[in-house]
């Protein structure tokens, strides 16, 4: 898979975060719940050194709860670090997130002091869409496109914390050929900068595989293709993509497959579990794209 679209920023990024950082007593980490390995960027972990650490796994409306819990209970027992299961559109959810922080750095709200926390993530995850409900206005603009802003902000929250935004932009690691797929199928990489048919077959074959049902499902099949081409062809008849002579194209049968996963359409499909984590990753997380 050609990936072009790696912008740089990264070593920026990581000077800025570093001289940020002391002044931080609780960094709020934002994960796809769909790819929570994919999204993971290692600066994070690396910078925060031991200070607590929410994963947040966002997007849980659109994951497979029963990998979400899995999830959960992986992320619960690394040192400082409390996972939160969140869907941001639901104000109601991320309204929790400060009783959350306050249980967690339990020193500070002891005395008058604030807490000061950084919310960090990839591109897409969810960061404006918690930060706007947090702060009650809009100050981070949304975007469902990877990379729409650039900010750099703190805020008052009225509660008695402080809230950071990323001092630059965080990528991904792409730690291997699979996760680099996972983040294309999630759209935490431009549109413009994936092959789309390359990404949709890598899905259509994930899919078959692990959620038959939800595919025989939205696409009213009799039985399941025998191959991820077979797949991309048969979505092809059926939602438009059927050319003059019978030919079917396959950029819209892709795009219609991508676009009913990424909208929640084709059910709650998580793309990784932590079964997944490649070994050579386990307590080495420093391998990173600068
Ligand atoms: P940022 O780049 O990390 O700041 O991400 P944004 O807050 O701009 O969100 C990216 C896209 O994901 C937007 O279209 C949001 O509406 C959408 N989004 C954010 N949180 C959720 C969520 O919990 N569930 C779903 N389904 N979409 C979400």
């Amino acid at each position: 898979m050609a990936i072009n679209w790696f912008p740089g920023h990264m070593h920026k990024a990581r000077k800025k975060i570093k001289e940020a950082m002391p002044d931080i007593d609780l960094v709020l980490e934002v994960l796809d719940a769909r790819i929570p390995y994919s999204s993971e960027n290692p600066l994070i972990d690396e910078l925060r050194q031991n200070r607590p650490c929410i994963k947040i796994l966002n997007k849980s409306d659109l994951a497979d709860p029963i990998i979400t819990k899995c999830w959960q209970e992986h992320f619960d027992q690394l040192p400082d670090v409390r996972a939160l299961v969140l869907t941001s559109t639901q104000r109601g959810q991320v309204r929790k997130l400060p009783d959350l922080c306050r249980k967690l750095v339990p020193e500070r709200t002891a005395g008058i002091k604030t807490i000061r926390t950084m919310i960090m993530g990839i591109p897409n995850v969810g960061k404006s869409t918690i930060i706007n409900i947090l702060a009650g206005k809009n100050i981070a603009k949304v975007g469902n496109e990877p990379a729409v802003t650039k900010r750099q902000q703190r805020i008052d929250l009225d509660n008695g914390i402080v809230l950071s935004d990323t001092p630059g932009f965080l990528w991904p690691k792409i730690s291997d050929e699979n996760s680099g797929y996972r983040l294309a199928i999630s759209g935490a990489i431009k549109n413009t900068a994936i092959e789309f048919e390359d990404i949709a077959l890598f899905a259509a074959d994930y899919f078959l595989t692990n959620y038959p049902e939800q595919l025989i499902s939205r696409y009213k099949l009799k039985q399941l293709p025998g191959s991820d081409m077979a797949m991309l062809e048969e979505i092809g008849r059926k939602r438009g993509g059927l050319r003059a002579g019978g030919k079917i194209d396959l950029h819209k049968a892709s795009e219609v497959l991508l676009h009913d996963f990424r909208s929640g359409a084709l059910g709650q499909i998580s793309l990784e579990t932590p079964k997944d984590i490649p070994l050579a990753d386990e307590g080495n997380e420093d391998s990173n794209i600068d």
